[in-house]
């Protein structure tokens, strides 16, 4: 534990390197992004009227302007964080060219609930946008709050822009050529269309996971997935640009239910995964605690706003720093499936606490914090359900293999035994099966003891594999018996192929002991009814070598010696 503190602080001092070295960069300053170069800003940087209130009309905000009341000294970040305050921007756009050009200007965070543009000499000149802003008929929608400009050439435009959100205030504007950012959202849209396509398919392989191998951990990731994807979709404005107007109104509550689950679901499944409760109780409790703390986000509404700030910070903020600390920990202490795990979650959480900080207002709203927890999220579940896969088929071996000699089991026999049983029918081909049992196997463990034992069983195994052909089915039945299913081989040719295994076991003499077998062969006749007919023929032929004397090979009794027309 007190490593995993440590471990911690390492963390969070990495953690502060990274916050300083991204906001030194960044400085206190942000404009618009002009992308047409044939249009200018002016100022080039946002001059900014704080509305604390958020009662003030357009004609005031004007009038303001007028008495220098804006802030064009650019001496805030752009960025507060979730505040309740209202922000309005003023900005002049210059057209300089001798033609007329038509602009889009974006407001590039897609949560952000209202933002009007006032192009005015009157207030009847607003477009309004945001994700949660009910919007005129008619009027376009985006996935981020974008407006239409017309600018006449060699003209310049003053815009007003007033932002309000009860998520991240933030002010971060892009002046496209149309064209150019019709192209952007497509390429974001194909870029989040690819990753949603890949959630679902992969929450429906976790499903039928968890449904055909009882991997409880399948369900859980599935639904820590889907909330993954569900607030990635409400992060980047998807909701907004889908649900009609009646809904608009919820989508907040949504987004916040969104984190809540995927926090919740990904508590849960991280105390399943790593068998918390098992190696560290306190730890197992701790994130049992930002578990329900996190579900209870999806309470928001009813929630008091400072409460609900508290556990968001905990949630998001702490829970992740603790919750990676303790995977490496635990990774540290080789803990079954940690590495992957610890990888997987730092990757899954970086983006997220990156973007915690960037909603608190400490990191600027840069496209790559935008899209990091998408990425993160595509790398992480690759990971996770990697891991899930690949436990499921390494139980997959397990449940088909023999675990002494390495062989097909008796399950396997069944179901591949009857698949090529049902081909060899079908097609016309012949099939054989030849048993093998240990003579006296009982006195070989009595005599030289069961460790003996257990070395000439998987010496036989060896000579079974090594006498038959790769498409054979060879199999340990049970105990010391052993089949071999020969495919498209007649009667004549298992029993050379069983004569070649007899003496190669009698000649093998391990540790100067002889040991023989008895076989027993059967190939497939027309009444058949399956595998199991086989089995018995060629049990009972197994039979008569042992009364014969052991130590030799007898067909099945109506064996014609003739491959199967
Ligand atoms: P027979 O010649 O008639 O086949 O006589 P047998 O002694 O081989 O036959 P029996 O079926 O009486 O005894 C089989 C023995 O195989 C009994 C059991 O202890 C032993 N056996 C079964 N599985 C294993 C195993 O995994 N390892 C070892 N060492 N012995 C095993
Ligand atoms: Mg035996
Ligand atoms: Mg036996």
């Amino acid at each position: 534990m007190t490593r995993a503190v440590k471990s911690g602080h390492v963390h969070l001092l990495l953690f502060c390197l990274l916050l300083f070295c991204v906001r030194a960069s960044h400085g206190e300053t942000a404009g618009v992004t002009v992308l047409d170069q044939r249009v200018r800003v002016n100022p080039a940087q946002l001059a900014l009227l704080e509305d604390a209130s958020g009662t003030l009309s357009y004609e005031q905000v004007v009038s303001a302007w007028r008495q220098g009341q804006f802030d064009a000294t650019q001496s805030k970040p752009l960025n507060r964080g979730v505040t309740a305050s209202v922000y309005w921007a003023r900005l002049t756009v210059l057209n300089p060219g001798p033609t007329a050009r038509g602009l889009v200007l974006s407001h590039d965070y897609a949560p952000t609930d209202d933002v009007r543009l006032f192009t005015g000499p009157g207030p009847g000149d607003v477009q309004v946008a945001g994700d949660s802003t009910a919007l005129p008929s008619g009027s376009w929608r985006s996935r981020v709050a974008a407006f239409e400009l017309e600018l006449p050439a060699a003209s310049s435009q003053v815009v007003y822009l007033r932002v309000a959100t009860a998520s991240n205030l933030n002010l971060e504007l892009s002046l496209w050529p149309p064209a150019q950012f019709q192209r952007h959202e497509q390429l974001v849209g194909l870029f989040y269309g690819l990753l949603f396509g890949g959630v679902a398919v992969t929450v429906l392989y976790l499903v039928f996971a968890a449904q055909l191998a009882r991997e409880p951990n399948a369900l859980l990731l599935a639904a820590y997935l889907t909330s993954y994807g569900l607030y990635l979709a409400f992060l980047n404005g998807f909701p907004g640009l889908w649900l009609p107007n009646a809904l608009v109104g919820y989508i907040n509550s949504l987004h916040l239910a969104s984190i809540g689950l995927l926090f919740g679901f990904g508590a849960m499944f991280y105390r399943r995964y790593l068998l918390l409760a098992a190696h560290n109780r306190r730890a197992d409790r701790l994130v049992g605690v930002l578990q329900w703390l996190a579900f209870a986000v999806i309470a928001s509404p009813v929630l008091p706003a400072s409460l609900l700030a508290t556990i968001l910070a905990l949630v998001t903020g702490i829970g992740p720093l603790f919750t990676i600390s303790f995977a490496f920990y635990l990774w540290y202490r080789r803990r079954p499936h940690a590495a992957v795990f610890a990888l997987g979650w730092t990757i899954a959480h970086l983006g997220s606490m990156l973007g915690t900080l960037r909603v608190s207002g400490y990191l600027p709203n840069s496209d790559l914090l935008l899209h990091l927890p998408a990425v993160g999220c595509a790398v992480a579940f690759a990971c996770f359900t990697g891991s899930i896969a690949h436990r499921l088929s390494v139980e997959r071996v397990y449940a088909y293999t023999d675990f002494l000699t390495g062989l097909a089991n008796r399950r396997l026999f069944s179901i591949q035994g009857e698949m090529e049983y049902d081909r060899a029918r079908r097609y016309g081909h012949p099939l054989s099966l030849v048993l093998l049992d240990v003579d006296h196997f009982k006195q070989v463990n009595d005599t030289w003891g069961h460790a003996f034992g257990d070395r000439v069983l998987r010496r036989l195994a060896e000579h079974c594999q090594s006498e038959s052909r790769t498409s054979d089915l060879v199999v340990r039945l049970g105990g010391e018996e052993f089949a071999i299913l020969l495919v498209e081989t007649p009667i004549n040719e298992a029993s050379k192929i069983a004569e070649r295994l007899r003496l190669a076991q009698m000649k093998d003499a391990l540790e100067g002991r002889e040991i023989t077998v008895s076989l027993g062969i059967s190939e497939l006749l027309p009444d058949d009814r399956g595998i199991e007919d086989m089995l018995q023929r060629a049990d009972a032929a197994m039979y008569r070598a042992k009364e014969a004397g052991r130590n030799r090979i007898e067909l099945q009794a109506d064996a014609t010696g003739l491959p199967q027309a």
